[in-house]
């Protein structure tokens, strides 16, 4: 059996979503800049799809952006606020549990005239919304706090983040956006961005069953914000280049299935998690859940396991068809542990100890049985992971039993 749980690196695109991007391949290939028809109607498509994905969050198509993912929506938002506004400020805050499409960003605007302040956060992994009241200075201009952490899923308290920015701005910080990066959390919890109060939002699509090198940056009508790249008058002067027609139909109708299973969808990630992150508790001592239990998306699951190493289970559970990851997925292949886990307070034995499962509501209660019985089942699987040490359980290293 093959049990895909790594929905936090990348989803399965929906059947619905490839059949709507097929004609943008073939027969429906002009560009959308063209002025005959065949122009147009790929034009026609990327507004329905622009339509779709302003639906989703409920904002204007006009506030819409599409770029090539949630690294450049990051990148967009946050260094198109610093550098459009640089002569009224030079200072950004932001939180230790970024994203590196947002860190790595402010360590670069470090090097070039700006203060970044990076919040802490709780062991749960919560930012202290008065410690956010407290970094704001005269020079602020962008607030950057993710909405879900991708390797926990832990939702930050937005709508209150955005009532101490628009508290600041009726103080006179006026030059001050709030930016949130949804990537995490965009087709997995309820979003209305009237109700947030965020100015600027980023989503990927392949994060929601779409395709991937697809994404959107929420520009709230008004906001002034710089350029990545340079060219022609594309997305309304914010993003040069020819437009990905059939991945931007592709993510369009990824947000139209987002919005309208939406709770489907969240009802049956939370069962899965739910029954895994049970059973494993009950049959090992020494799990730990990662992050806030109560405040997080139901797509993500991270569980450290007391005495076993969290890379060593990933390639066991792999050998038995099971996709998890360690980490985040961009974070793999660093010898690094975790800068989230680290900011969450974890030891470095905890951080080892930790594994992500990710779902999605494509997986079903077959596959998270099959998980289960793979790692409480007999001794093959922790053969796998200690080939020296014998037919040591897993469970009974978990117990500290060897
Ligand atoms: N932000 C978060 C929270 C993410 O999890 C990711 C991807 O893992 C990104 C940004 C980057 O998105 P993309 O893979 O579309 O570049």
């Amino acid at each position: 059996m093959k049990v895909y749980l790594d929905n936090s690196a990348t989803t399965a695109m929906a059947s619905e979503v490839i059949e709507a991007m097929l004609p943008y391949f073939a027969d429906e290939m002009g560009n959308a800049q063209s002025v005959h028809s065949f122009g147009q109607r790929a034009k026609a498509g990327i507004e329905k799809a622009r339509r779709e994905v302003a639906a989703l969050i409920n904002v204007a198509p006009t506030e819409i952006v599409f770029v090539s993912g949630g690294t450049e929506a990051d990148n967009l938002a946050v260094r198109g606020v610093a550098e459009a506004n640089r002569e009224r400020g030079r200072h950004i805050i932001t939180t230790r549990i970024e994203h590196p499409a947002v860190l790595a960003t402010c360590e670069a605007l470090e090097t070039n005239g700006f203060r970044v302040t990076y919040l802490p956060v709780s062991g749960k992994g919560l930012i202290n919304p008065g410690e956010l009241r407290d970094a704001l200075a005269e020079d602020t201009i962008l607030v950057s706090i993710m909405m879900a952490n991708n390797e926990t899923g832990t939702i930050q308290p937005i709508e209150e983040i955005a009532g101490i920015v628009a508290e600041a701005r009726a103080r006179g910080l006026d030059n001050l956006y709030l930016h949130t990066d949804a990537v995490q959390a965009v087709g997995k919890h309820h979003i209305d961005v009237r109700e947030l109060g965020v100015d600027l939002l980023s989503l990927s699509g392949h994060k929601f069953h779409g395709p991937k090198g697809t994404g959107a940056l929420f520009v709230r009508k008004g906001v002034r914000l710089g350029k990545l790249l340079h060219g022609g008058h594309h997305e309304r002067d914010r993003r040069p280049g020819t437009e990905n027609v059939p991945g931007i139909v592709g993510l369009g109708k990824a947000a139209e299935l987002a919005r309208t299973l939406l709770d489907r969808r969240i009802k049956r990630m939370r069962e899965l998690r739910d029954h895994l992150e049970k059973s494993v508790i009950s049959r090992f001592d020494g799990v730990r859940i990662n992050g806030d239990v109560d405040q997080r998306v139901p797509s993500v699951s991270n569980l450290s396991f007391d005495g076993i190493d969290g890379e060593s289970l990933l390639i066991a559970l792999d050998l038995k068809g099971i996709a998890v990851s360690t980490g985040s997925a961009c974070a793999s292949g660093s010898i690094e542990p975790s800068h989230v886990l680290q900011a969450f307070g974890l030891s470095r034995e905890e951080i080892r100890g930790s594994v992500r499962f990710s779902f999605s509501a494509f997986n079903t209660q077959d596959e998270i049985d099959y998980v289960l019985s793979v790692l409480g089942g007999p001794r093959t699987l922790q053969k796998e992971m200690n080939p020296n040490e014998g037919t040591e359980s897993l469970e009974a290293q978990s117990r500290g039993q060897s």
